[in-house]
Formats: structure tokens, sequence, C-alpha cells
């Protein structure tokens, strides 16, 4: 008898230590939970100093691709902050990347047209594009809306020739990130189709859907080709070009880059994070990407989610709430160049057997929040989804309205196969892409109350997640 009771006791002892809190559910209190968050927020709307840290990142470092000096002054004012906000913690992962560097020449110029003579385009060299020598190179123009367009021409008619590829961003979707999603291939393989075929340049109708001259940046990817020139240019310019294309269709295109490939560098993804006081080995993350296209300040993209995500840490503290979990911070290195840094984090977490339990990134922009989008693998997805659906009347009287399943976030993604529940969080879309990866992308158009509701919809689900637990 004695001896049963004592096995039962060992196996009871077993079970309890075995019990993590994703058996048993506590039970959701949602008028104290609202409470709370109402109380977080209004400490938030009031002390939050995320504005300030983005105005730092934005006009004492500015732009900063991923293995630029201003990248290294990016990761050590961050350091800096989340060491002297109380993170029981701060470290920098290094990783190797690819680094190109815009020069001081960028130009595009129709020559001699019958109607206009010389007219300046304005353009942007995308991130790897090549450079050119001397006085650039001078090369008849060859207009397509597609890649089905390109394939038609024969050999000799793209031989020699600058493709421009003109398709807009479809004006007409309600959710520019799916109109983004649907043209962005022009700019990603577009100069490597078009080089493939033989053209010795490309021109890539911008990303955006506000009718402007601005020209946006971004990367292109070449595979084995040497890269060729390539630009993306303004709305007005793309417009005034094919126009003149249409009645002079010989018309020739001057392009002057000095960008350059400069090779491997070594970049940092900046962390740091508040130790869970139940289950510490359980990670929530939050996080944006460092890095930024360098013709702008990196605001919305993504200083503004970097700036957010350390803002949730910063609440804990000013508030004093103690985790149950561990709530981390990570800034990842290199997202615009090819997501090295996101790589190389997802690979130490699966070698160091982390357990991250969710991962937040804000990286669509500081506007008004709207919602979240969620991702898991199979297996997962439906007892975390079920899980936030309980949370959906907590977000409502948040603003915080459209939580779905369906995509997440590009640097997070890397987690997915390690059962991380993603979410992607989601602002208002309208104003993004007049900002994305162009010289408008600056301080002065984040709105710190938008920014900070940002921050709190962020803060929100990570106290729930870490109260209730997500899978
Ligand atoms: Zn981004």
């Amino acid at each position: 008898m004695n001896q049963v009771i004592k096995i039962s006791a060992t196996t009871l002892i077993v079970l309890l230590w075995g019990w993590s809190p994703t058996m048993a559910q506590k039970t959701l209190d949602e008028t104290a939970e609202t409470r709370t968050i109402k109380n977080i927020y209004k400490n938030m709307l009031l002390e939050s100093q995320s504005h300030d840290w983005l105005h730092y990142l934005c006009k004492n470092i500015g732009g900063r691709l991923g293995g630029s000096p201003e990248y290294a002054a990016a990761v050590n004012y961050t350091s800096f902050i989340l060491d002297s906000i109380g993170a029981d913690s701060v470290w920098t992962q290094s990783v190797e990347v690819p680094y190109w560097r815009r020069g001081e020449v960028e130009k595009a110029t129709l020559i001699n047209s019958q109607k206009m003579g010389n007219v300046t385009l304005q353009v942007a060299a995308l991130g790897f594009s090549g450079g050119t020598e001397g006085s650039g190179i001078t090369a008849p123009i060859i207009e397509v809306r597609s890649f089905e367009e390109l394939q038609k021409l024969s050999p000799s008619q793209v031989q020699g020739k600058i493709i421009f590829f003109n398709r807009p961003m479809d004006r007409a979707r309600l959710n520019t990130f799916h109109a983004y999603g649907a043209a962005v291939g022009q700019r990603t393989r577009g100069p490597r189709e078009a080089a493939a075929l033989g053209a010795v340049g490309a021109i890539i109708r911008s990303m955006t859907v506000k009718y402007d001259d601005v020209p946006h940046s971004g990367v292109t990817i070449f595979k084995d080709q040497t890269p060729i020139p390539a630009v993306g240019i303004g709305l007005q310019s793309a417009d005034l070009l094919s126009e003149i294309l249409a009645e002079e269709p010989n018309t020739r295109v001057n392009l002057q880059l000095s960008c350059r490939h400069l090779g491997m560098r070594t970049a940092h993804t900046v962390i740091g994070e508040i130790r869970g006081s139940e289950f510490p080995d359980e990670i929530i993350l939050v996080g944006g990407h460092l890095d930024s296209w360098d013709i702008g300040e990196g605001a919305h993209d993504d200083g503004a989610g970097c700036v957010q995500a350390m803002d949730v840490l910063h609440t804990y503290r000013r508030l004093g709430i103690q985790p149950k979990r561990t709530i981390r911070c990570v800034l990842f290195a290199n997202e615009e160049n090819g997501m090295y840094g996101a790589k190389e984090y997802a690979r130490l977490a699966k070698q160091n057997k982390e357990n991250h339990i969710a991962a937040i990134e804000s990286d669509a922009g500081g506007h008004t929040p709207s919602g979240f989008r969620m991702d898991a693998m199979a297996g997962v997805a439906k007892t975390s989804f079920e899980r936030v659906k309980d949370w959906r009347s907590i977000f409502a009287s948040l603003g915080v309205w459209d939580i779905q399943g369906g995509g997440s976030a590009a640097d997070i993604s890397q987690l997915k196969d390690q059962g991380t529940v993603l979410f992607g969080y989601r602002p208002d879309s309208q104003r993004y892409f007049d900002y994305h990866h162009a010289e408008t992308d600056t301080w002065e158009t984040v709105h710190r109350r938008e920014l900070v509701l940002g921050a709190g919809a962020m803060t929100a689900l990570v106290y729930l997640i870490d109260n209730y637990g997500i899978k």
C-alpha cells in the first residue's frame, strides 16, 4: 500500500513537473483584462519614448543598409536604449551580409527627344544594381507591362536595349499590400530577366499608389549574372517616358550610376529581453528590422517597428509588470537585402533548442493599428487561432478590429517550422507606399499617437499571450 502511494506521489510530482500552462487553459476574465490593458494604453500614450527614439534613428543616423557604418551606429544606439530601459540582458548576433552602396551619381536622361529635347527623369538605383563607367550607358528603350510581354520579344529586340517595366500597382485594391504583392515582381526579378535576354539596363515603375515623381528603391536580385544598371523611376517620369516612346519609339536614355557591390560585411541583430519569472524558457518575441533603405530615414520601414518593439519592454519596466514568460525584443539585421539576420537568428534558435512560443513583428509602417495576421504550422494553428479568437472583443475595444489568419511578416516567418505562432502587426495601409523605400520615408511622416497605439496593440498581445499561453 505504502509502496503504491509512493509511486503515485512520484507520478504526481512528475506530472506536475511536466505540467505546462498549455495543458491548463486559464479562464479569460475579459472585464478585468480589458481594464488592465486600457491602463497600459493610458501609460503608453502619456509616457512612451518611442517617437523620440525614432527621431534619433532617423535624424542622427538616417538610412542604414545592412553592413554600412550607419547600420553599425543603429546597432550601438538601440543596444544602448535596451540596456538603459532595464532589459535583463542585451546582446548582439553577428551575420555576414552582402554590402551594396549607392554612389553620388544617380542620373537618367532622356536624350534628344524631338518634342522635348533632353529631359531629366527622376530615378533611384535599386539595391544590387550594377554601376556604370565614364559617361554611362545610352540605349534605346523597350517598354513592357508584364513578363509575358518581355518573353514575346525576339532576342534582337532586347539585345543592347534598356527594358522599361511600366506595370502600375493596382490603385483599385483596398489593401495596398495586395497591390504591392501583385506588382513587385517586376522590381525583384525584372532586371535579371531582362539581363538574361541581353538587355543593358532596366527602368522599373516605382511601387507606389501616390501619384508624384518620387522614385522608390528596393532590392533586385541577380543570380549568376553580372548585374546591369537598374533603377526605380517616379510615376510622373514613367508616364512622360511612356508618352514620348509612343510618339518617338527610337528615343534613347542615358543612365549613370556610381553604385557598387562591396562584398560581404559583418552586421548585427540586436536582442534584449526581460526574463520570465515562471516559464523563462518560453519566449515571446517582439521585433522589427533595424536596417532600412538608404535614400530616406527608414522611419516607417522599419524604424517604427523597432521602436515599437523596444517600447513593449520599456512599458513592462515602467509599469513594473513582471512577465511569467520571457519577452524578447529582436531587431533583425539586413531584412531588405535578403533577410540574413532573420535566417541566422532562426538557425541559432533551432541549434540552441530555444522555444519561441510566439513572435510578433511590426514591419508594415507606423500608421494607426488595424490588426494582426496570424500564421503557424499545421498542428499549432488551430489551437492558437482559437485562443486568439477569445481576445477579439478586448482588441476591438482598442480599435484593433482586423485579426485573421494568412501571412505574418518576413523576418519572423523564418521561425514557422519551429512551431512558433506568428503575428504580423497590421496598421492602416493606405499611405505606407507613399514612403516605402523612398526619400520621403522620414520621421515627420510618423505620427506619435499612431506609432504609440501600434506599440500598445503589440503590448496587449504580448500581455495576453504571457498570461494565457498560445499553444
Ligand atoms: Zn520593412
